[in-house]
């Protein structure tokens, strides 16, 4: 079986995590369960990055040791992530040993190799980002990324040598499109590159919770030099080489379109300067917008999932987002788009479509699939286009336009309510036509069956209730282009409402 390695972004620990950072996790969820619907042995990786300074004085602030604050926080992210039904094998913290032990040996690699030298540094630097800042970076002398001034400090630190590495990432970036995708991010990549890397500060004296240099235990390492290396320490290196040789390099590591620098310029030079293969390919999403706004964790201008899954459910929130938000670009959330999406998609189109079905197996055919004696050219139609459908949401996933796949879907969902109505099961059934009755709720059966393993990457749970309710396992069973008619014999089950309407209720206090 061939395996694929996935990972997110590691969540910093100082704040609860909002839908932009629920968003990420959702679509490379839907990308995991999908490569495991095509065979793949996925592996996929989630995890909280725990040393900064921003960390240690949300901790001293609340008379907590860094440790015991971010033990505190873990189960902020890792309950919504299991509400959310995210398919994770692993969930690293940057505080584990595995992860200590790896960044330990890493730094050991490139300080051998003479990549890392100790000097002054001098420059603007953001307490948000976790980074100095450069011109560029600047929108009337405040960060970019979060509003603020800059801070300017001057350190004496250990840098790592990434000028050195500038041909060679930016040459890896040029012969390999996929590494950094989609097209915008890799030109604005390639632009960073093509000006010229320069070397970056990655140890700290001024704070304690961190990774101590080997060389230097009186510093700690820099956020991102260490945050970077949880993607191999979680995988094996430097303790089990069979298993780092078995899952690196990552085929997808799936981040924000704020940090595609950090995963597309420097983590590759550290790769390279400690010889391990570079990762295969690199997804900088967009944005979750909310009511037209960016999120702002400083302005608490913040959609929190919870408010949508709580009353609409898990698989509403995933919907939405990998539905309106196109994975290549930002997208925005407000309750009335949300409740309209809802409704017209979920409670509509495919409740209705579930519920029509069911209800007809059992006015018309017992409850049970019966056999297909008396077929029409409107079956191989349907046929055909589910078919179809199949190639539509495989190639939209190869190219991870998620949004995509959910539309070909759906397509296919109004199509089998289009068959219902062109059948008229209910006039056949006046006119005493039991076998060809019989035969559409046949056809209907495996529509639905068919569209639930389709389903099944991007609504989880809905899915697997759709097939409960159509009398199979909730599994999502095989991946599988031909349209094969259920065997008759088969029982269903009465048809409960998988997405009740909701009226458009924004929550208190937002
Ligand atoms: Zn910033």
């Amino acid at each position: 079986m061939p395996r694929y390695y996935i990972t997110t972004a590691i969540d910093y620990a100082n704040s609860n995590p909002h839908s932009g950072t629920a968003y990420e996790k959702i679509g490379a969820d839907a990308i995991a369960r999908w490569k495991r619907l095509q065979g793949y042995d996925v592996h996929f990786l989630m995890g909280m990055d725990e040393h900064s300074m921003n960390v240690e004085k949300k901790a001293v602030a609340a008379g907590m040791d860094p440790e015991a604050y971010c033990d505190g926080m873990e189960p902020k992210f890792t309950d919504l992530w299991k509400a959310l039904h995210i398919s994770n094998d692993d969930f690293i913290r940057t505080t584990q040993k595995r992860h200590i032990a790896g960044a330990t040996e890493f730094f050991r690699r490139c300080h051998a190799k003479g990549d890392i030298y100790k000097a002054k540094y001098v420059g603007l630097y953001c307490v948000g980002c976790e980074a100095y800042l450069k011109d560029s970076d600047l929108v009337d002398g405040r960060c970019r990324n979060h509003n603020t001034p800059p801070q300017k400090l001057e350190e004496e630190n250990w840098f790592f040598r990434l000028s050195k590495y500038t041909d060679a990432v930016r040459r890896h970036i040029e012969e390999n499109p996929e590494f950094v995708q989609p097209e915008i991010r890799r030109n604005e990549v390639l632009n960073v590159v093509r000006d010229g890397l320069e070397d970056i500060s990655i140890s700290r004296s001024t704070f304690k919770f961190g990774i101590p240099l080997p060389c230097d235990p009186s510093h700690v390492m820099y956020v991102w030099f260490d945050a970077l290396i949880n993607y191999i320490s979680a995988v094996g290196f430097p303790d089990d080489p069979a298993r780092f040789e078995r899952l690196w390099p990552a085929d997808l590591h799936v981040i924000g379109k704020d940090i595609t620098r950090f995963h597309c310029a420097l983590w590759p030079g550290m790769l390279l300067s400690a010889g391990l293969p570079l990762p295969k390919s690199v997804w900088g999403h967009g944005w979750v917008h909310y009511k037209g706004q960016k999120m702002s964790k400083s302005t608490g201008h913040l959609l929190d999932p919870w408010d949508v899954i709580e009353p609409h459910g898990a698989d509403a929130l995933r919907y939405f987002l990998l539905r309106e938000i196109a994975w290549d670009r930002d997208g925005d959330f407000t309750w009335d788009s949300f409740t309209l999406r809802y409704n017209a998609d979920l409670a509509n189109d495919l409740g209705n479509l579930l519920h029509r079905t069911l209800n007809m197996m059992h006015r018309f055919s017992a409850g049970t699939v019966q056999a297909a004696s008396e077929p029409d050219p409107k079956d191989g139609a349907l046929a055909a286009h589910l078919e179809g459908c199949f190639d539509g949401v495989s190639a939209a996933m190869d190219r991870l336009a998620l949004s995509e796949a959910l539309e070909r879907i759906w397509d296919s969902v109004r199509r089998t309510n289009q068959y219902i109505e062109e059948n008229a099961p209910w006039t056949l059934n006046k006119q005493g036509r039991t076998a060809r009755v019989q035969t559409v709720m046949a056809n209907l059966a495996t529509a639905m069956e068919y569209l639930s393993v389709l389903l099944h990457p991007f609504i989880p749970q809905s899915a697997g209730r759709i097939r409960e309710q159509l009398g199979l396992d909730p599994a999502p069973g095989a991946l599988s282009r031909a349209f094969v008619l259920r065997a008759p014999g088969g029982k269903v089950r009465e048809g409960t409402v998988l997405f009740p309407r909701i009226e458009t209720r924004e929550p208190k206090g937002n």
